[in-house]
């Protein structure tokens, strides 16, 4: 590489910011020692659910558990269609597939990468016409835009469909003034280092404002543990977070609000530079988006990468292949007239460094370099 590497996320200069906070919370669970379960889990629960809006959170081992756990407490299982997009990371599809039931693609708007409503109508159709009984819908909140939740709901009510929404990118987001994490039945997010609001390590939650329904996940997530420790009344998994992971999120909770204004600060200031010379991420009315990735849209996509590499500018490909192309997922219903956007998406996006610790000066470099290539 002949320029120095551009981070693509830079998670060390977030470190720099919290590294005294950290240690000293690190050092609190050295010293009690309850390194599963300690007070650290119950105190970010209670933090990170009046920052959602919503009554219960509940944390788990990581995102992909997170939806796994929400459809064992529903009780999702065979014969049962779960609608989730196919443009989105391969945990959404995967998720029905371990509790036995089926995943049915919906494709996504042109606009927002999220959910088509209209095309969950269409999906609909198909897993009734497949004998399915249609049960949940998945919308994710791609590259941290929150799904179009109030379409969503009223289909879903319509439908008696669960609402459950994979804000694995998009927490820290709202709509209409109202945070993800508030809208769906059930609201799950990760904690992966490079989402959003991440760890270091794996760690994820859930949301939810069902008293009865908190209560089954808290079960589930120990081996769908009774009152007793060893008196177990449904079948569970082991899935915590644990009391390392919770410290470092106490502390990352607290500047993420500042965190998050930057980030919007940085893709307002992507837009202004790039509109015009690639196509740049829309938000629709009323969304603030977490910004989980910046991605814009190219013709050639290989060539811009290889080229903006060589300057120093590091790109990535989500997602490169949707769902329904993958062996895992092949041969599941579908609305009637595909899956047409989420084809044409996946050929053309990519996503350009995005976190709330780029400065003016290099992000100037990475537009100047995007416009040079466009316009050669
Ligand atoms: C990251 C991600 C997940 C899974 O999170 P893990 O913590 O890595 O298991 C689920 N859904 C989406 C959309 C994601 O981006």
């Amino acid at each position: 590489m002949s320029k120095d590497m551009i981070a693509f996320i830079d998670l060390k200069a977030q470190q720099a910011v919290i590294r005294e906070k950290v240690d000293a919370g690190l050092a609190r669970v050295l010293d009690h020692g309850a390194y599963v379960m300690g007070p650290e889990v119950f105190e970010f629960e209670s933090r990170l659910a009046s920052f959602a809006g919503a009554q219960h959170a509940i944390s788990c081992a990581n995102g992909t558990d997170a939806l796994h756990l929400v459809l064992m407490c529903e009780g999702v299982g065979p014969g049962d269609a779960v609608f989730v997009p196919s443009f989105t990371f391969v945990a959404t599809g995967e998720a029905p597939l371990l509790v036995g039931a089926t995943p049915v693609f919906v494709d996504v708007c042109e606009d927002s990468y999220n959910m088509d409503p209209q095309s969950l109508l269409l999906a609909i159709a198909s897993a009734k016409e497949a004998g399915l009984k249609p049960r949940v819908v998945m919308p994710v909140d791609l590259f941290g835009q929150p799904a179009n939740y109030p379409e969503i709901i009223e289909i879903a009510k319509a439908n008696e469909l669960v609402v459950v929404a994979d804000a694995a990118q998009g927490f820290g987001g709202s709509l209409h003034g109202r945070r993800v994490g508030s809208w769906a039945d059930y609201t799950t997010t990760s904690f992966f280092p490079a989402k959003p609001l991440g760890c270091y390590g794996d760690g994820g939650a859930i949301f939810t404002d069902d008293a009865d329904k908190a209560a089954i996940l808290k079960s589930i997530r120990i081996h769908g543990q009774g009152s007793d420790k060893y008196d177990n009344v449904r079948l569970g998994v082991n899935s915590r977070l644990d009391s390392f992971q919770a410290a470092v999120l106490i502390e990352k909770l607290v500047i993420f609000e500042a965190e998050l204004e930057a980030r919007d600060q940085i893709a307002k200031r992507y837009n202004a530079g790039l509109a015009g010379h690639v196509v740049v991420p829309e938000v629709i009315d009323g969304a603030f988006s977490s910004w989980a990735q910046y991605t814009i849209r190219v013709k050639e996509r290989e060539h811009f990468a290889e080229s903006l590499k060589n300057e120093g500018v590091p790109t990535a490909i989500y997602y490169p292949r949707p769902l329904h192309t993958q062996a895992p997922y092949q041969g599941y219903p579908a609305p009637t007239n595909g899956l047409p956007v989420t084809e044409k998406l996946a050929s053309e996006v990519i996503s350009l460094p995005m976190h709330p610790y780029l400065d003016q000066k290099t992000q100037s470099r990475i537009i100047e370099q995007i416009r040079k290539e466009v316009n050669s």
